[in-house]
């Protein structure tokens, strides 16, 4: 008896840095910890916010004059991180911590330092240790500490270029895709030049890429059809937006191509004549890259397909 080969497995990784303006309040907050500076905003009630509002909770009003804070303050409330992640503020064992610094009637969120979670608890005093290098942002701050723990030397009071107002988000987000069996088999048929898609055995149709299971009848669908590289365009639209990274220069078209055999359309591009030229209909067939996956779909030539042949799959 052979067993199917295993699923195939790849890492993804999803990025992109988000950019916005930190505004009027925020700017000031940031450059202030360049300095070494911890800032908080009055609102109507009395209570002092830190990190300051933008629009006042009570009135809505933006603050007056933001007033220090701290630096020293005391941990409200702390969860311990034993397996920090990449991008997080301390490479080993942490705390993310509510801080409420003195002065202040709110918590911040910050990272503490406190060797182990047995030296951390509510009410635990603690004092910012800068960062050497400063640039008008919350990293200025590079976590709190315990405030009786011996302080480090200061290094450099210096901060290392001006506040700019901006903030860059870097997002991101890193996994480890498992294809399920039949997706494994489509793709390692891709490989080959070949589609392969797979039949229900109840209500006959074709799927590609395959799923593994009819969505209409929920049984698993493992009879395998390999599909030819030509096919319809049943519906599409006209991608005039750009992006960074992005691999085709807009106008482009990403259309629904319906191959010759299958019950599902799937996307892909369609390129190899004008946009506007695209329609419904238009009959195209695959452009293999030599690595063994498709390009683009490109126009056959052919008459359209008439719509009742394609009307039933849109
Ligand atoms: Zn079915």
């Amino acid at each position: 008896m052979s067993h199917p080969p295993a699923p195939l497995r790849a890492p993804l990784e999803i990025e992109f840095d988000y950019t916005r303006s930190l505004g009027p309040v925020l700017s000031q907050f940031m450059t202030a910890l360049a300095d070494r500076r911890i800032l908080g905003a009055r609102g109507a009630d009395g209570r002092v916010h830190a990190p300051p509002f933008e629009y006042d909770p009570v009135s809505a009003d933006p603050p007056g004059e933001l007033v220090a804070v701290g630096p020293e303050g005391t941990v409200v409330s702390w969860s311990w991180m034993p397996e920090p992640l990449e991008g997080q503020p301390l490479a080993g064992p942490f705390a993310w911590a509510l801080i409420r610094l003195d002065g202040a009637d709110t918590a911040m969120l910050h990272a503490v330092d406190a060797g182990s979670a047995s030296a951390m608890r509510i009410g635990l005093r603690v004092r910012p240790r800068w960062a050497a290098s400063r640039t008008g942002s919350i990293h200025d701050i590079t976590c709190f500490e315990p405030a009786d723990a011996p302080a480090a030397p200061d290094t450099q009071e210096q901060a290392s270029r001006e506040p700019d107002g901006m903030i860059i988000t870097p997002v991101r987000l890193h996994y480890e895709h498992t294809a399920s069996p039949g997706e494994s088999a489509y793709l390692r048929g891709l490989a080959e030049g070949r589609l392969l898609g797979q039949r229900c055995g109840v209500c006959g149709h074709v799927y590609i890429p395959p799923r593994g299971t009819c969505p209409a009848d929920g049984v698993p669908t493992d009879d395998e059809v390999e599909l030819p590289d030509s096919g319809t365009v049943t519906s599409f639209c006209i991608v005039n937006v750009g992006y960074p990274g992005q691999r085709v220069t807009p106008p482009y078209v990403a259309a629904a191509v319906l191959l010759d055999g299958a019950d599902i359309a799937f996307q892909h591009l369609v390129l190899g004549c004008d946009p506007g030229e695209v329609r419904m209909g238009m009959r195209v067939k695959a452009v293999w890259n030599d690595s063994g996956s498709i390009s683009h779909f490109a126009p056959t030539g052919e008459p359209d397909a008439t719509y009742e042949t394609y009307a039933r799959h849109l």
